[in-house]
């Protein structure tokens, strides 16, 4: 059975103090009045609403999240539904709002969701919007235990597959890579599992070329950018020939085309994470 919550029967997460508050636009407005995000909620109604619906939005999000990580607590969701009839794995969040709708409901929703337009996570577009709240979810760090990316899936068709060498060790090592990795198996599948083998390897290849310390979050750093066009012209291979315009030709240049690519996917994931963080 599902009915409508009426707001003030509700209670939602601050996104700042992680407190259970009925009144939540009140208490942003009195207690977090300081925070950036507060100050500059604009005074226009309409405009107002939407500004505050997003912290509320962020805030349950997390706590969502922090439910699902530690397999307790209660749920944050769009739409009261009867405890008894559903379990957690039965809901997924909006790609826009980010609020936790039941899989049955979410498409219904989603073709309505006031922040189509603005939405508040950056994270990856899919036509389905179950596999679109996945993905949010995954990236949150959530493993999905309905899909077959759950962590024991990207195990055995990822992580246990992998050659046992040197660039294997740097994609188990590195989070976002990881990460990565987990979100791409979900959109891609168990058939395609090679392919995100593969697209782990370009990259943990490419880092080893680079002498910058640390993982991928530093490596997308936009001051490591020629570091990265070096690399990458490394693993292409440059031959002796010049172009028309006397540049040395690539021996591969498919490579720099595909590591673009992933880079991009890869930097969307980080500032994704980094929106809900
Ligand atoms: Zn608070
Ligand atoms: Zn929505």
């Amino acid at each position: 059975m599902v009915r409508k919550q009426k707001d003030f029967e509700k209670q939602h997460c601050c996104y700042y103090c992680g407190n259970l508050q009925k009144k939540i636009s009140r208490h942003l407005q009195t207690v977090h009045r300081s925070e950036n995000d507060v100050r500059s909620v604009p005074a226009e109604n309409k405009q107002r609403k939407m500004a505050l619906d997003r912290l509320r939005n962020m805030g349950d999000f997390h706590h969502n999240v922090d439910v699902l990580t530690k397999g307790s607590g209660q749920l944050i969701l769009g739409r009261r539904v009867s405890a008894d009839s559903f379990t957690a794995a039965d809901f997924l969040p909006c790609r826009y709002c980010l609020v936790f709708f039941s899989k049955k409901e979410l498409w219904r929703h989603v073709a309505h969701c006031n922040f189509a337009k603005t939405p508040l996570s950056t994270g990856y577009g899919d036509k389905s919007v179950q596999r679109a709240g996945q993905m949010l979810l995954c990236g949150a760090g959530v493993s999905v235990s309905s899909s077959p990316s759950s962590s024991a899936g990207y195990m055995s068709a990822i992580v246990n597959l992998l050659p046992n060498d040197t660039v294997s060790e740097q994609i188990n090592n590195d989070s976002l890579l990881t990460r990565y990795g987990q979100i791409l198996f979900n959109k891609l599948g168990l058939e395609r599992a090679a392919d995100v083998r593969c697209r782990l390897r370009y990259l943990a290849r490419l880092k080893l070329q680079m002498s910058v310390p640390g993982g991928y979050e530093t490596i997308i750093k936009a001051q490591h950018f020629d570091a990265v066009l070096a690399a990458t012209k490394e693993l292409c291979g440059v031959s002796q020939q010049r172009t028309l315009n006397g540049c040395l030709k690539l021996e591969k240049p498919h490579i720099a085309l595909k590591v673009g690519q992933f880079l991009k996917k890869i930097t969307q994931v980080r500032n994704f994470y980094k929106t809900l963080s």
